[in-house]
């Protein structure tokens, strides 16, 4: 469903990301972990081309990433992205936070988009919350609404970038739990975490980042057993 082939970015001088070749296949799914700074929020970003790439192919259900701006429209219908901030809009209802785009990016009316909204808002437990403000609800109920917020487009694919570590431990649960229900349903989704339970449990592949590259990836149960790379294993005891 995506190909990274030989992407390359700089900051200046900097260079972010090195070399990166990937296949994300459909309905797969697969956990990004490595140290701050190692790219992968960078990474996540230019999958929906929240940033640009320098060099190499990017190509999302046959969609070619470039400077083409209706191939960039067309890919963000397609790529969901959850942040670790929710980004919420925080002057609409829950119930109207998720309706927005589809009312006007898929040209859903009000009450369509509401029966889409309500039965997402069933499936991430909220039903009950939908004419609420995101300042009147917790951390956790906020991500699972931008969750929501997110599937209402019917994406092809969901990015999620640290979608817990602002949570309070109580919360984490409940959102990897509607996340969890999320991959059994089939959806493709790419995900940077240190939730390493998450990854031994739903993920497909784990990757590790280090210094802009891919410096492995294997299944869960090969990645976290002796995969006899040092700086691997050290990272794992350094997240406990
Ligand atoms: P973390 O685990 O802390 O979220 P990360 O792996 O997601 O880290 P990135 O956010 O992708 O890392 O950042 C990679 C590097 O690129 C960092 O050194 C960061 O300072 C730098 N960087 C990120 N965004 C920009 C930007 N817009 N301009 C300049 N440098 C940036
Ligand atoms: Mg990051």
């Amino acid at each position: 469903l995506i190909t990274a082939d030989k992407v390359n970015k700089h900051f200046g001088q900097f260079h972010v990301i090195r070399d990166v070749s990937s296949h994300f296949y459909q309905g797969e799914v697969t956990v990004i972990i490595g140290a701050s700074g190692s790219g992968k929020s960078t990474f996540l970003r230019m999958l929906n081309r929240l940033e640009t790439h320098d060099s190499g192919t990017i190509v999302i259900d046959g969609i070619e990433l470039n400077h083409n701006l209706k191939n960039i429209d067309a890919v963000r219908r397609e790529v969901g992205m959850v942040f670790q901030s929710f980004n919420l809009f925080p002057h609409l209802t829950v119930l109207d936070n998720i309706t927005l785009a589809p009312r006007r990016l898929r040209n859903m009316t009000r009450a369509q988009a509401n029966v889409v909204a309500m039965d997402l808002l069933g499936k991430v437990g909220l039903a009950e919350h939908a004419h609420k403000y995101p300042h009147q609800m917790s951390g956790g109920q906020q991500q699972r609404v931008a969750i929501a917020r997110s599937l209402a487009m019917q994406p092809k694919v969901m990015l999620f970038d640290e979608p817990t570590s602002a949570l309070d431990p109580e919360m984490i649960k409940e959102v990897l739990d509607v996340m969890k229900d999320l991959a059994r349903s089939g959806m493709t989704m790419i995900v940077v975490t240190h939730e390493m339970g998450f990854a031994r449990e739903v993920a497909d592949r784990v990757i590790f980042f280090e210094k802009g590259q891919i410096l492995h990836e294997a299944p869960p149960e090969e990645f976290f057993g002796e995969c006899g790379n040092e700086r691997i294993s050290a990272f794992l005891g350094k997240i406990g």
